[in-house]
């Protein structure tokens, strides 16, 4: 049975947000789902975890349950990287409208990919302090090539002992800040100074990103512009 707190009730539903969504770029196609799961299926995110589920997304979004997909992180997580965009029967390109609720999430102040940072947190990122260069930066730097590969799906972090010990440090999610730009809140990560880059996920890594050399280049980085490692 679900707890009474979690219980919605339908005066709780936002009617207009999924014409909300539909007008927002990337967010036009979201009337056409029907909700087959295809994109479920074929999602990595859900492989590792089935808590994330781009199809529960949609759904959500359509039944005008707002607060609940701007709470989600999945929307966080999604790389919009469209592997499952091929197996829509209904051509909805899931990754487009998860980057249009990131985007109206940032607006009404949420922010749900630090552990430290909940939804509607006065520190909640704003779309006008990301930095799209961020990822490129690193990129360039020899050892952080492979970073545009991640496309989320956390194996990495099912297989970090750091993770186990805590899981505010958490490889997937430290990636994603940077491929979302989010350069303070990665600098600001302890994960950053944690990972002892003993290589246990890059053999597992599905796309093939060297995490340790990553974790190197990114710390160089931050210490260029002068962050150290915490006392
Ligand atoms: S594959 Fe397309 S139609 Fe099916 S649930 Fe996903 S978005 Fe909806
Ligand atoms: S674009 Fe998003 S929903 Fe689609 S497979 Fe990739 S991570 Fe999953
Ligand atoms: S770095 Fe690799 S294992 Fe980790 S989330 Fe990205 S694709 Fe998955």
């Amino acid at each position: 049975m679900r707890a009474k707190e979690s219980i919605i009730t339908l005066n709780e539903q936002d009617l207009d947000f999924k014409y909300e969504i539909q007008k927002e770029p990337g967010g036009e196609g979201i009337m056409h789902c029907f909700a087959c799961g295809g994109c479920t299926a074929r999602c990595p995110v859900r492989e590792i975890d089935e808590q994330y589920n781009p199809r529960k997304i949609i759904r959500m979004a359509l039944l005008g349950l707002k607060e609940e997909v701007f709470r989600s992180e999945f929307v966080w997580l999604c790389s919009s990287h469209s592997r499952c965009a091929g197996r829509c029967p209904q051509e909805v390109t899931i990754g487009a409208i998860a980057s249009a609720c990131r985007n109206m999430a940032m607006r009404e102040g949420y922010s749900n990919l630090s552990v430290n940072q909940g939804p509607k947190s006065s520190k909640a990122i704003k779309s006008n302090e990301l930095d799209p260069g961020f990822k490129y930066e690193i990129q360039k730097e020899p050892g952080g090539e492979s970073i545009t590969h991640c496309f989320a799906c956390g194996t990495c972090t099912a297989s970090c002992p750091e993770m186990e010990k805590d899981n505010k440090y958490d490889p997937r999610r430290f990636i994603r800040k940077i491929l979302l730009g989010m350069r303070e809140e990665a600098f600001t990560d302890g994960f950053m100074w944690r990972c002892s880059t003993h290589y246990a996920c890059n053999e597992r890594c599905p796309q093939g990103v060297k995490i340790s050399e990553l974790m190197n280049v990114i710390r160089n980085i931050a210490m260029r512009g002068g962050y150290a490692p915490p006392k």
